[in-house]
């Protein structure tokens, strides 16, 4: 056990976690990027223990995978006892119960009461990946439709349907064919009061015009945007999207990797609206921390893939599966949905609190304990601010508190504590985000 409070031994990083910079510097490819250099040792539910004794508030869950918290015990009795019993024999060689558990789990959790199939994987990107060759082959269609500021993942053809070029895509091309992207529904952005009815209006025209609603496959979308800026499109846009899926055949996918599993205070963002997508993807806060994704949808069109066309070495691992059954289960016994409805609660007023004292936050957005704010320099113009939005997040991590930042424009503070956060460890966060929104703007203030 971790005792749940925030120690400050070194300045940060210590002088062992320095050593390690340097190890990974000499061992491990630029390319893989650090936001915060301090190696950790153990973890539990809100609190990170580094090497050098230092104890930091999580506010960034490993980028919203650890919802039911390090350290649970019941992910941890799970593992052990299915790294005892076996490793690894490959689902599609000589399968297994907890594969097909997790499965019957998922068609119980995602929205619909319909016929359901999944096909497990180890990342994000892969169940996106996989999510578009089962629209494509149920279909016989070959477009995908994403979203201005999408976010899903990094291989080939995810990149090709992330939007952002630095750092996802740059010097990376050339990317999948057969990717169209339309405008979001992004309210604090969009240039009239009317999103709703003019983005909708935008998506359909462009599909037509552009692409032929007969040759669309799929029409990907995260119900809330994740990297993007945690952009929460208005009530009615996701129905309409569906709706208008359903009315052309065309497979709608719903990205809830990162909006997903009681995250938003609802098993899934889509039930906000009572939205059913055909297809949706799951990962990050599956299965406890260890990898594991998911493709769940229609039986219909999960079950369209010839024999053999899914799978993977190490998709639906046994001790990745067991991991998830646990989480799942901690998930509801601990009503995990409603701690997320009650993070949104002490957050979002404190969020307002800054931003009426500090005049340089534009919007307080997200559901649950996916909650953001977008910081601008100007609030009539909006113009963002990614130089103070920089110097905030470097004054959380001074301070102990790992917090993160994302948005097309490099703008938006995002907030994904674990959901088993100690509400004190809340407070005590928000108390140094505070801080450090003073220090910031102290500092901009005097030109440094
Ligand atoms: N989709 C969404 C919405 C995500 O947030 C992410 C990860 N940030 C991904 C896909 C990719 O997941 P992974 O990093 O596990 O490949």
């Amino acid at each position: 056990m971790i005792e749940q409070r925030r120690i400050l031994a070194t300045p940060l990083p210590g002088p062992r976690s320095q050593a390690l910079a340097e190890r990974k510097l000499a061992a491990v490819s630029a390319g893989v990027g650090i936001a915060l250099p301090v190696y950790i040792e153990a973890a539990q539910d809100g609190i990170l223990r580094d090497i050098d004794g230092n104890q930091l508030i999580d506010f960034g869950s490993g980028i919203a995978v650890t919802s039911v918290g390090n350290g649970s015990a019941r992910v941890i009795d799970a593992v052990q006892r299915q790294i005892a019993d076996f490793t690894h024999t490959c689902f599609m060689v000589t399968p297994y119960e907890e594969y097909v558990a997790v499965a019957e789990e998922l068609a119980k959790l995602t929205p619909g009461e319909h016929e359901k199939r999944s096909a497990l994987f180890n990342s994000g990107a892969e169940a996106v990946e996989n999510a578009v060759k089962i629209a494509r082959s149920a279909t016989g269609r070959q477009a995908v439709v994403a979203f201005d500021h999408a976010y899903h993942g990094r291989t080939n053809l995810t990149m090709g349907l992330t939007a952002k070029n630095m750092p996802y895509k740059h010097h990376f091309g050339p990317f999948a064919s057969e990717i169209y992207r339309v405008p979001m529904a992004y309210p604090y952005r969009w240039p009239t009061e009317n999103c709703l009815t003019e983005a909708f209006a935008e998506f359909t025209a462009m599909v037509h015009a552009q692409i032929g609603e007969e040759n669309t496959a799929a029409v990907i979308i995260e119900p809330i945007q994740g990297e993007g800026g945690f952009i929460v499109p208005p009530d009615g846009f996701l129905t309409q999207i569906a709706d208008y899926c359903r009315e052309h055949g065309i497979v709608f996918i719903a990205d809830e990797i990162q909006s997903g599993l009681c995250r938003t205070g609802d098993w899934f963002a889509c039930d906000h609206e009572g939205v059913v997508p055909d297809l949706v993807t799951t990962a990050k806060g599956l299965a406890g921390g260890m990898p594991l994704a998911a493709v769940t949808g229609r039986a219909d069109l999960m079950d369209a893939v010839h024999s053999g066309g899914l799978g993977g070495t190490y998709g639906g691992n046994p001790v990745a599966c067991a991991a998830a059954l646990a989480a799942i289960e901690s998930m509801r016994a601990d009503d995990l949905c409603a701690k997320a409805r009650a993070i949104e609660d002490t957050v979002v007023p404190r969020l307002k609190e800054i931003a009426d004292r500090t005049e340089v936050i534009g919007d307080v957005r997200g559901r649950g304990a996916m909650l953001a704010i977008e910081l601008v320099s100007d609030l009539e113009k909006k113009t963002p601010y990614p130089e103070l939005t920089a110097a905030v997040n470097k004054a959380c991590h001074a301070r102990g508190l790992v917090t993160l930042t994302c948005g097309t424009f490099g703008n938006v503070f995002r907030f994904l504590p674990p959901l088993t956060i100690a509400p004190e460890l809340l407070d005590e966060g928000l108390g140094l985000l505070d801080e450090a929104f003073d220090e910031a703007l102290g500092a901009t203030a005097a030109g440094g």
